[in-house]
């Protein structure tokens, strides 16, 4: 690893749909990038275009158990840690609740630590998760949630917020300089069409005509925001010299029913596909929609792409994915 002028960004879970996205920008606004993954979600293809860059490395490695050697011993040394490691998807994080868990909260520290070694200002990439089933709606980062510790969902929920906790823990010591994007429901190219999300079931059953799989009654809300929009939230936020108040909220105010996506999905890809009612998951979140105000007072963002355009782009790489050898052989 070259460690020269350009700054280095560390990110945990680079090879995942959002983090390769964000591997991306980085680079392309000249740093160099570590990154970091276990490939339990994530996939070599997403970084494949980075095979040459020289400025790019990967090194396969679980952040729940110890980090590897050169950056425990500070022998290379980011300026910005992103720590988005974690299966994001509630059939993929639910597959060993334990070590969803241990990512959160072994992993994070250890990243921490490496922030507080090294000097790195720290990214932490929460949830709208944990904000539950919420009461307050919109959500506001100053609402505390409503979340079942002890359902099949709180691997993730309680993970990410214990996360969130020592987070703010380093902050307040001083330990580190952190920021925690509470990121809510985002979708675009690079997710996993086996992912289990409801953007990317509903698209690729369509595109091949297969059932369409409603959870409940369609009638629970969601608020979707283009991974372009998301990743620039999350690039300003970093990028923010002065500490910010606390957690921040990066999402699509636009909310809509799981109904409205999946009638949008169905005429923009020309489907014949029926539509199935499945059972709701327990703790699945009645509705969702984040306040922005925090994001653009503070960093002067709001989302600019349109669901429509958002989901033309996205199925028309689904299309193409469709075609790619991994759909054969996964990861
Ligand atoms: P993803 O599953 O595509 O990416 C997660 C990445 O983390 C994968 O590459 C996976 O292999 C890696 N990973 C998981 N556990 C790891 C571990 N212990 N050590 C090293 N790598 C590990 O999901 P995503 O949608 O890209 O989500 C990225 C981050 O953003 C996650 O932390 C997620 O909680 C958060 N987030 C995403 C959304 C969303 O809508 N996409 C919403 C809220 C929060
Ligand atoms: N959902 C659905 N059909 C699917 C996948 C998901 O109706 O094939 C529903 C799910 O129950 C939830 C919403 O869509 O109410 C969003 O689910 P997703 O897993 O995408 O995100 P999360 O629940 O984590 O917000």
């Amino acid at each position: 690893m070259k460690n020269g002028k350009a700054k280095l960004a560390l990110v945990a879970g680079g090879a995942g749909f959002l983090g390769s996205h964000l591997c991306d920008r980085l680079l392309a606004e000249g740093m160099e990038v570590l990154c970091l993954d276990n490939l339990q979600t994530g996939r070599m293809e997403n970084l494949r275009h980075l095979e040459r860059d020289s400025r790019f490395n990967f090194v396969q490695a679980d952040i729940s158990e110890p980090l590897p050697a050169a950056l425990s011993a500070s022998r290379i040394r980011p300026t910005r840690i992103f720590n988005l490691a974690c299966a994001a998807s509630p059939p993929h994080y639910q597959a060993d609740p334990e070590h969803t868990m241990l990512t959160s909260v072994l992993g994070t520290r250890s990243l921490l630590r490496l922030a507080e070694a090294t000097g790195a200002r720290f990214l932490q990439a929460s949830t709208s998760e944990i904000y539950g089933d919420p009461e307050m709606h919109p959500q506001r980062e100053d609402y505390w949630g409503n979340v079942n510790p002890t359902g099949p969902r709180a691997c993730y929920d309680e993970g990410k917020r214990a996360a969130e906790t020592l987070t703010f823990d380093f902050g307040r010591a001083r330990r580190a300089e952190v920021r925690v994007v509470r990121i809510f429901n985002t979708y675009g190219p690079r997710m996993r069409a086996d992912d289990g999300r409801v953007v990317s079931n509903v698209i690729n059953q369509a595109l091949a005509d297969e059932d369409i799989t409603i959870y409940g009654d369609g009638s629970q809300t969601r608020s979707f925001c283009y991974v372009d929009d998301l990743i620039e939230g999350i690039f300003r936020l970093m990028s923010l010299d002065a500490t910010p108040p606390g957690a921040v909220n990066i999402g699509n105010p636009v909310e809509l029913t799981v109904s409205d996506l999946v009638e949008k999905v169905l005429a923009m890809t020309g489907s014949r596909s029926r539509l199935v009612r499945c059972p709701l998951p327990v703790d699945d979140p009645r509705r969702r929609r984040p306040d922005i105000t925090r994001a653009r007072e503070l960093l002067g963002w709001s989302p600019r792409v349109a669901l429509a355009e958002g989901l033309k782009s996205t199925i028309a790489w689904f299309e193409q994915d469709m075609a790619r050898p991994h759909r054969a052989a996964a990861p």
